[in-house]
C-alpha cells in the first residue's frame, strides 16, 4: 500500500535533518527516508558518521563527535514530529505530482510513498583509494577534509593524495599545522590550476612524490605510515607520517535522479533561487547541490532554506488565505 505524505526528505545528514527540524516545526510532519546502515558515508547521518571530533560546528565549545552531533539532530527533529524510515530509496518518479518513491523493489507497480513536495538531501561522497586499511582508519589519521581535521595534526608529517585543485588546496591549508606535507601524485604533472601549482611549489613545507601511488596505510589504532609504489620502477617504499588526506575528488549521490532532475556538468543537482530544482515541488540542499563549501554548517543552512522554500511553495499551492 502506498503511503501518502505531504513532504518527504531523502537523506539524513546535516542538510536533511535540518530540513526535517524546520519542516516539522512548520507542522508539515515530514517523513525522512534516512538510508540504511553501512560502513561507508552512505548511511543514516551521512559523512559525519565517519568523522571523530567536529570542532568547527558552532555551539560546541569543546567540540562534539560527528555521530553524536547527528544523533542530536535526529532527536531534535523527532521531538517536533519528524518521522523516520530506515530504508534506501531505490527509485523515484518525478514526472508528475504527487511524486512516487520506491524503497524496496524498484519494479514494484506502486511506489512505497508519494509526496506533494520532495527535499533531496542525499549528499556526496569523497572518492577513496580503496586501500585495504583505509576505511578502518577513517577518523584515525585518514581524512577527506583538511578544514575539518587539519588542526589535529600540529607539527606532524602528513601526506595528501591527488594532483588537482582540491589536493593542493588541502595541502596548502595543512601547512598551517603540519611540519611537512607530502603531495603524492600518480603522474609526473599536476592537474591543478597554474596559480595553485605556483603557491604549492613556493611553499617550503610542501614536497612532492611524483609518479607514486599509495598501496596501503599502516597503523593499529592510528596512521603510522604509508606504503608507496613508484609507478615507473614498481619499487615499494614506506613513508612515515601521522596522516593521510585523500583529495582525489567527490561524487554527488545523484544516481537516483539522473534523467529526472537537471544536473550541473560536474553531476551536482542544479538549484535556482534558493533550493528549487528544475522540477516544481522538488528542492535540493546540502552537498548534493554544493561542490564548493561542503561543510556541515553550510549543509545545515541549506537544509533550513529548503524547508522554508517547501513551506512557501505548499502555501502557494493552497492559494490565498
Ligand atoms: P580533480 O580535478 O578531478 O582531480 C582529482 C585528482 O586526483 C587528479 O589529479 C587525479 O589524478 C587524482 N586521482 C583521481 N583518482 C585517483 C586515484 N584513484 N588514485 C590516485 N589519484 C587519483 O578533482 P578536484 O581536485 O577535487 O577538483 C574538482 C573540481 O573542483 C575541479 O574542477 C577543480 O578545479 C575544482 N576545484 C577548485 C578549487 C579552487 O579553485 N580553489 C578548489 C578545489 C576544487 P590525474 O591528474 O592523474 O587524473
Amino acid at each position: 500500500m502506498t503511503e501518502v505524505r505531504q513532504v518527504i526528505i531523502v537523506g539524513s545528514g546535516p542538510a536533511g535533518l535540518t530540513a526535517a527540524i524546520y519542516a516539522a516545526r512548520a507542522q508539515l510532519t515530514p517523513l525522512v527516508i534516512e538510508g540504511e546502515p553501512s560502513s561507508t558515508s552512505d548511511q543514516p547521518g551521512g559523512q559525519l558518521m565517519l568523522t571523530t571530533e567536529v570542532e568547527n560546528y558552532p555551539g560546541f565549545v569543546n567540540g562534539i563527535m560527528g555521530p553524536e552531533l547527528m544523533h542530536t539532530f535526529r532527536e531534535q527533529a523527532a521531538r517536533f514530529g519528524a518521522e523516520y524510515v530506515t530504508a534506501k530509496v531505490s527509485k523515484v518518479d518525478l514526472s508528475s505530482r504527487p511524486f512516487g518513491l520506491w524503497t524496496d523493489d524498484p519494479d514494484a507497480p506502486e511506489p512505497a510513498y508519494t509526496a506533494e513536495a520532495l527535499i533531496v538531501a542525499t549528499g556526496a561522497r569523497s572518492l577513496m583509494l580503496n586501500l585495504p586499511n583505509e576505511e578502518r582508519l577513517i577518523g584515525y589519521g585518514v581524512s577527506t577534509c583538511a578544514t575539518c581535521d587539519g588542526f589535529f595534526f600540529r607539527d606532524r608529517d602528513i601526506a595528501v593524495v591527488g594532483g588537482g585543485d582540491s589536493a593542493l588546496e588541502e595541502a596548502l591549508f595543512l601547512t598551517r599545522f603540519a611540519r611537512t606535507v607530502t603531495i603524492i601524485h600518480r603522474r609526473g604533472e599536476l592537474r591543478a590550476s597554474k596559480v595553485m601549482q605556483q603557491r604549492a611549489f613556493a611553499n617550503t613545507k610542501i614536497n612532492f612524490r611524483w609518479n607514486t601511488v599509495v598501496t596501503d596505510v599502516i597503523g593499529d589504532s592510528t596512521v603510522q605510515s604509508l606504503v608507496l609504489r613508484d609507478t615507473d620502477t614498481d619499487e615499494e617504499s614506506s613513508l612515515e607520517g601521522a596522516g593521510l588526506f585523500v583529495a582525489i575528488g567527490h561524487e554527488p549521490n545523484t544516481s537516483l535522479f539522473k534523467g529526472q532532475l537537471e544536473l550541473e556538468e560536474n553531476g551536482y543537482i542544479r538549484t535556482f533561487g534558493g533550493t528549487q530544482t528544475n522540477v516544481d515541488g522538488v528542492f535540493a540542499c546540502g552537498d548534493v547541490q554544493d561542490h564548493e563549501y561542503r561543510q556541515a554548517i553550510t549543509a545545515a543552512g541549506s537544509g533550513c532554506m529548503a524547508a522554508i522554500d517547501v513551506e512557501r511553495w505548499l502555501d502557494g499551492l493552497a492559494g490565498p488565505h
